[in-house]
């Protein structure tokens, strides 16, 4: 059900008239990927359908502006081109962008229609499907948000070409993400094709985007709302975010924070005698052949962990809640029932201090 409106397309091709409502569309982007795509995007917009007036509001680009600040320049864009209920908004980029477009499109006169053009890894595998928006707040990242589920998904993975090599090894993170935490296989093929995705190669490519895409729709259409399972999908995100929290919004990619908290996860997964030692040695190699960071910032220390996971939103009751692997490759468990030890043992052994 949370998925019934997304589709997979390639831009290029793609009619957009079926999914564009009313006459006018706001563009959301930001200044790295205008250059690159807008013209693209409005040309395809507008083919054909001569009535369509677009207009585009241009963010400046990265984490650190995911806040209220930059949001409200869509709001005052929007207002000012005087778009009504009938309009479509069109995020154009990365996770950010879609994150703060969708936020926008759930806000903006309580909800108008709304379309995804993922254009990084994260993106195309993740962030653009199941319908998570939000911004960050100097406390904690996305902890502002709403469920908005796009009236569609169009990736074209052309547009990762020209992506840096940086981002495309922080998408991978969660392709990986995907593997242990429920497909098994899916991590076997990762471990023999990790060096054709890191080569770009486009068959293995639309392969791990089509694989992760339905294990994300898989989970988010038995829980949209994350009562439960959804929150598997965040394997990793809880020691992640304290990272980018704690090192400051930006100063390390997403996936490669999310990368370090996986290996914290699944460290502390060992030591509650969840899992066999032959897991922590896959993850660190496939993780280190993806150039991830297996360890989080050396300034990282317990208590900024800890402070920050304190308003992680897995808290319930004041007990935080975690996903750890239990069992078999592909097998994992979200549970506020853990020794605590095991928890202080992983962030003492990944800080100094
Ligand atoms: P991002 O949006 O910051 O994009 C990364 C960088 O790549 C930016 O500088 C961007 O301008 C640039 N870029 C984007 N597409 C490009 C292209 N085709 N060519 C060249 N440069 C390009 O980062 P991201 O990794 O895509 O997303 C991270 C964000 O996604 C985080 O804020 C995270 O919280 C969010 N996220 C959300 C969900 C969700 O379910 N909503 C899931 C995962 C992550």
């Amino acid at each position: 059900n949370a998925l019934r409106c997304s589709s997979y397309l390639v831009l290029t091709s793609c009619r957009f008239d079926r999914h564009v409502h009313g006459k006018k569309v706001l563009v959301v982007t930001n200044t790295t990927i205008a250059d690159l795509y807008l013209d693209k995007v409005v040309d395809a917009l507008t083919k054909g359908n001569p009535n369509v007036s677009v207009e585009n509001v241009i963010l400046p680009d990265g984490e650190k502006y995911k806040n209220m600040e930059t949001l409200m320049k869509v709001f005052d864009k929007a207002i000012e081109s005087r778009l009504d209920r009938r309009c479509t908004f069109v995020a154009l980029g990365g996770g950010v962008i879609g994150d703060m477009c969708g936020f926008a499109a759930a806000a903006f006169l309580r909800g108008v229609n709304f379309i995804q053009i993922p254009t990084t890894v994260m993106a195309q595998v993740d962030s653009s499907v199941g319908g998570k928006t939000g911004i960050n707040h100097p406390l904690g990242k996305n902890l502002i948000g709403a469920f908005y589920q796009p009236q569609c998904v169009l990736i074209d993975t052309d547009t990762l070409n020209t992506l840096p090599d940086r981002e495309l090894a922080s998408g991978l993170a969660e392709v990986i993400k995907y593997g242990l935490i429920r497909d098994a296989e899916f991590f076997e093929w990762q471990e023999k094709n990790m060096e054709k995705l890191m080569a770009r190669d486009p068959d293995a490519f639309a392969y791990a985007i089509k694989r992760s895409c339905e294990n994300k729709a898989e989970v988010v259409s038995r829980d949209e709302k994350e009562s439960g399972l959804r929150a598997t999908l965040n394997l990793g995100h809880t020691f992640g975010h304290a990272i980018e929290t704690g090192f400051g919004y930006g100063e390390w990619l997403h996936g490669e924070a999310v990368a370090a908290g996986t290996v914290m996860a699944v460290d502390m997964s060992y030591r509650l005698g969840w899992i066999d030692s032959s897991i922590m040695k896959r993850v660190n190699d496939i993780l280190q052949r993806a150039k991830l960071p297996t360890a989080p910032p050396e300034t990282m220390t317990v208590e900024m962990f800890k402070s920050v996971m304190a308003v992680d939103k897995k808290v319930a009751d004041g007990l935080l809640r975690l996903i750890l692997l239990k069992g078999p490759l592909g097998n994992c468990v979200f549970t506020g029932e853990y020794d605590r030890k095991a928890l202080d043992d992983t962030l003492s052994a990944f800080c100094k201090s």
